[in-house]
């Protein structure tokens, strides 16, 4: 980067030079965790003896797809479960949590969130907003949100009013997503699992994982979370995945999922994969390394604005369990400009402007730069958020450190001339 053609040069040269030797310590505990990641899917690889014949995917019904198959137990025992579906026919996140759930519970069940406000997309299907047809609610089946403490974590001692014999999950959904409470770190999921576990043994445990993927040494199929879910095209897709979703947990649960993915009877034993596995086998295999850089994007994101006197959260230099980085703004103008700028900065329609505007799934006005290679994949770098009080915008993603490093500081000087 040519510093002098900044609009601010010496304000930024300072800045970054300060934070050049403070991220130091905290780049390289991501670089050991991304080691150590690594290593899990070099033997999950091996042991899974992948071939290429494993890469070359199937079509019609998609019988005997030994690939899809293969592809199911490497991201298993990378999640630290028994059994994992991961296909192309996942539309989205959204969907995989949907299939995961909605297989594993019947009418007259009662699910109780115990993160909080479910994720904006997942209240829609839990039918706790709008009217969408074949949400939760038509099916009978009942959420209740636990309310978190006073500093935003989950209040286990408060589940004993919300458990009744109809409760058959508890979700912990691992990411904030667009809520301002702290994401929970993998030691502390553990702590809740097995809370959870020791008073309610028949209760099953459901994780939303987005985001979460490698960011730690450890996944929620390692603490003893009953089933899992997430999108390949954030962390576990390393950026080369073009679509798709899975879901990992105990092989019955796993099962019965499948059911709803496809039918009952057909299962985990069908679904073409076309031209996915190769993406997918490859984009896992990178995604400890794409995952790291993106937290060490995240990080420096946070470091650069806070030191140009922004709230951060979290707190740039502190271990993280996702991917999220919100920074907060003065006011809309600030924030519009920054995700402006982001978007220009990007590989992809960098000449796009967006502009705030209705999302489906979301409430209110959303602004969303993302200059991608896939479409709305968060893995790679993008900003958005509500447009409205108190304008904070969620910053994620980063193929590369550099270019997340580049295109915050462009945004940064850009928005501080407006
Ligand atoms: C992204 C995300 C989802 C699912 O979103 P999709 O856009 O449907 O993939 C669910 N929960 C959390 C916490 C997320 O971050």
């Amino acid at each position: 980067m040519n510093i002098e053609e900044l609009n601010h040069p010496v304000l930024i040269r300072q800045w970054l030079s300060e934070i050049k030797t403070e991220l130091n310590p905290i780049h390289q505990e991501i670089d050991n965790i991304v080691e150590i990641n690594q290593g899990k899917l070099l033997k999950a690889y091996q042991r899974e003896k992948i071939s290429s014949h494993h890469l070359q995917g199937s079509d019609g019904y998609g019988y005997d797809d030994e690939g899809r198959e293969a592809l199911g137990r490497v991201y298993a025992h990378a999640l630290g479960s028994e059994a994992a579906i991961v296909r192309p026919q996942f539309v989205s996140g959204t969907h995989a949590i949907t299939a995961a759930l909605f297989g594993n519970l019947r009418p007259g069940d009662e699910i109780i969130y115990a993160s909080g406000n479910p994720y904006d997309t997942m209240k829609e299907v839990l039918g706790l907003v709008g009217h969408s047809p074949g949400n939760f609610r038509e099916y009978h089946i009942h959420t209740r949100i636990l309310p978190l403490t006073a500093e935003g974590k989950v209040n286990l001692e408060k589940l004993w009013e919300m458990v009744n014999s109809k409760t058959k999950w508890i979700v912990l959904q691992r990411s904030c997503g667009y809520d301002e409470r702290p994401s929970i770190p993998i030691r502390e999921l553990k702590r809740q699992i097995d809370y959870i576990k020791n008073h309610w043994p028949h209760i099953y445990v459901f994780i939303d994982n987005c985001y979460g993927e490698f960011v730690e040494e450890k996944e929620p199929g390692n603490v003893g979370a009953d089933l899992l879910a997430g999108s390949l095209i954030k962390n576990p897709g390393g950026g080369l995945a073009k679509t798709g979703g899975y879901i990992a947990g105990n092989k019955e649960l796993v099962e019965a999922a499948a059911s709803r993915l496809s039918a009952p009877g057909i299962g985990m034993d069908a679904g073409a994969t076309g031209g996915f596995l190769d993406n997918a086998f490859q984009g896992f295999f990178l995604a400890p390394m794409v995952v790291g850089e993106a937290v060490k994007g995240a990080q420096f994101t946070a470091a650069l604005l806070q030191k140009a006197g922004f709230q951060t959260n979290p707190k740039p230099f502190t271990p993280r369990t996702d991917l999220i980085q919100s920074v907060t703004f003065q006011d809309r103008d600030q924030m519009i400009a920054f995700c402006q700028s982001i978007q220009k900065h990007s590989p992809v329609n960098a000449h796009a402007v967006p502009i705030p505007g209705p999302l489906p799934g979301y409430e209110g006005d959303v602004i969303m730069a993302a200059g991608t290679f896939v479409q709305g994949a968060s893995i790679e770098l993008s900003a958005d958020g509500p447009v409205k009080p108190p304008y904070i915008a969620y910053i994620q993603g980063g193929l590369s450190f550099v270019h997340v490093k580049l295109a915050v500081t462009y945004a940064l000087d850009e928005m501080l001339s407006i």
